[in-house]
């Protein structure tokens, strides 16, 4: 398999036309800014992403930076709790910018008194806006998550956020940790189109000829009594887990895929995340009728459950 070139890779980001409906600017910053105002919420810039972009309009290529955002609720005394909910790894699973946005916006200020809360809404809003997996580059976000070393700008920015937080909230100590870190996925129509596409350019393979239904879980083996409790909270909220015998070839634990610890890193944000976290899970919500039509709070909704899930764990 030839695959694209090195020229053809890096000018496809610039070509991909914006989505009206996912502007980053006019739909997901307004949004992100307005939760500034409240009592307890404090928005922090960590870094920006700039991308090479073809304007609709002109066609002319233009530079185009966005800031990258993360939400601190919370008074972060650290005797209590704190929980890190992310989205918009994938920048084109939308459900998980929404949930991210949505706990902040309704659920989050009645939990503050009891917990701390690090939202980050959408970790790469180029992909977001353009509806992409992979950032510019054809990069894949969820394989470059690597404390040092990241390619892309979105996971560098991430990491050392994550870094400089966690030093911040527990003044250096290197033995205390946040207590769990849920990132938001989801397995939507598109990965047929993406798939065919990475076919043609080289890129990774998605086995989908058995497409799973509704939520599943990734979680380390020693998280497991964690994670069956955020799937029975998911169920219990009358949204479908996954019930096929295995997922991707994997066996699957009741809605749960269980993952080695011990494994080498590969880019993955739980791993990453788990540098500085006890716990931590990835979601994916799946479904061949996910797509853009569907209404933002059914898409978001499994994902909520299983933040409600996340939080309502006892230890
Ligand atoms: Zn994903």
């Amino acid at each position: 398999m030839a695959g694209w070139s090195e020229q053809q890779i890096q000018d496809w980001y610039k070509d991909q036309p914006v989505v009206p409906s996912r502007d980053y600017v006019l739909t997901l910053v307004p949004r992100i800014k307005d939760l500034d105002q409240r009592e307890g919420f404090k928005i922090y810039q960590y870094g920006s992403a700039s991308y090479s972009s073809r304007d609709a309009k002109s066609g002319v290529i233009k530079n185009v930076t966005h800031d990258l955002y993360c939400v601190l609720i919370g008074d972060f005394d650290v005797s209590k709790p704190t929980y890190i909910i992310i989205g918009g790894t994938h920048g084109y699973e939308k459900g998980g910018p929404l949930a991210a946005l949505g706990f902040a916006e309704d659920e989050a200020a009645s939990l503050m008194n009891q917990s701390n809360f690090i939202v980050y809404p959408c970790l790469c809003p180029g992909p977001y806006e353009k509806e992409l997996r992979c950032t510019e580059g054809r990069i894949d976000p969820n394989r470059d998550a690597f404390p040092e070393g990241a390619k892309s700008q979105e996971m560098q920015a991430f990491a050392e956020s994550l870094k400089q937080l966690h030093s911040r909230i527990f003044r250096g100590s290197l033995t205390r940790k946040f207590t769990a870190a849920i990132d938001l996925h989801e397995t939507p129509k598109k990965d047929v189109e993406i798939n065919r596409e990475n076919a043609e350019a080289g890129g990774e393979i998605f086995a989908l000829d058995v497409f799973p239904e509704g939520l599943f879980l990734i979680a380390f083996d020693k998280d497991m009594l964690f994670a069956d409790h955020i799937i029975r909270s998911v169920i219990k909220e009358g949204c479908h887990v996954v019930s096929d015998e295995f997922i991707y070839d994997v066996p699957n634990h009741n809605g749960v895929m269980l993952m080695s610890e011990m494994g080498k890193p590969t880019g993955r944000v739980r791993q990453l995340t788990a540098l500085y976290t006890e716990a931590n899970f990835t979601t994916e919500f799946c479904g061949m009728e996910i797509d853009d039509t569907m209404s933002d709070d059914i898409r978001a909704e499994p994902q909520r459950a299983a933040i409600r899930g996340l939080l309502s764990y006892s230890f």
